[in-house]
């Protein structure tokens, strides 16, 4: 299994801190069946900056780390960027990395709280330098989770969105738990992957949000999910369902 998303990094953000904690968090995936990992350390969050030509150096030592631990784990490189104007301007600067290097997907996070008012605009503009954006985890964020439409419009027009398997599985609360389900209901999502900073509080959960997804949407959503991580990994188009907007609950706006 491949996990698009992960700080397994050592020491370059909020994710693992040192090598150890690196070689703790493969442990974790190879239990769960993932035998590829895309590390995607934070870039221009306001906290971390992560240059590609840095992430590419770092990626090749993990690896080689992990190969004297005698651990099946391949790690690729990726990004996570918070969107920024000039994200463009640094792509042709050669900053920016899409995920595994190779592949035209490249991550974009709002920040938590808002979607910024050029985020349109500039998801537009992404994918005619031909590239496509990956929203990730759109159900954290506080006014995605109150303008259902608007990523309903995003998705519309062009962008695929992950989400964050410790989502489905409830640990960022109810109402998270119930918007992931509706983003799935509404073919809203195209990825699911762990997020995992580290082994406790920010762990990988993809064997839970799996047994989650085939429970309660059957198999093929698995192999939806599963598939179009491999097919990124490949460099190949993924599966798109066509998007539906999100039915809320509006019983007292009828009357
Ligand atoms: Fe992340």
């Amino acid at each position: 299994m491949i996990d698009i998303h992960c700080h397994i990094l050592p020491g370059v953000d909020d994710g693992a801190k040192n090598l150890s904690d690196s070689i703790a968090m493969a442990k974790q995936a190879i239990s769960e069946g993932i035998d590829i990992i895309i590390a995607t350390p934070h870039h221009k969050n306001g906290t971390y900056i992560n240059r590609k030509i840095d992430i590419l150096n770092k990626v090749k030592e993990l690896n080689e780390a992990f190969k004297t631990e005698g651990l099946n784990l391949t790690v690729l490189p990726g990004q996570e960027n918070r969107i920024f104007g000039e994200i463009i301007e640094d792509y042709d600067q050669g900053d920016i990395l899409t995920l595994t290097g190779h592949s035209t997907y490249l991550f974009i996070e709002f920040p938590s709280g808002h979607v910024p008012r050029y985020a349109k605009q500039l998801l537009y503009d992404i994918q005619l330098k031909g590239l496509h954006p990956i929203i990730v985890h759109p159900e954290r964020n506080a006014q995605l989770i109150e303008n259902p439409d608007l990523l309903y419009e995003f998705v519309k027009n062009g962008a695929a969105t992950q989400i964050t398997a410790a989502s489905l599985t409830g640990y960022f609360g109810k109402k998270i738990k119930r918007y992931t389900e509706q983003i799935i209901e509404s073919n809203l999502t195209h990825f699911i992957a762990s997020d995992a900073h580290n082994t406790t509080t920010r762990a990988f959960k993809m064997n839970e949000a799996l047994d989650i997804l085939e429970q309660k949407y059957g198999v093929d959503s698995v192999y939806y999910f599963t598939e179009n991580a491999e097919l990124l990994a490949e460099g190949n188009h993924i599966f798109r369902e066509v998007p539906e907007p999100i039915k809320t609950k509006k019983f007292f706006g009828l009357f």
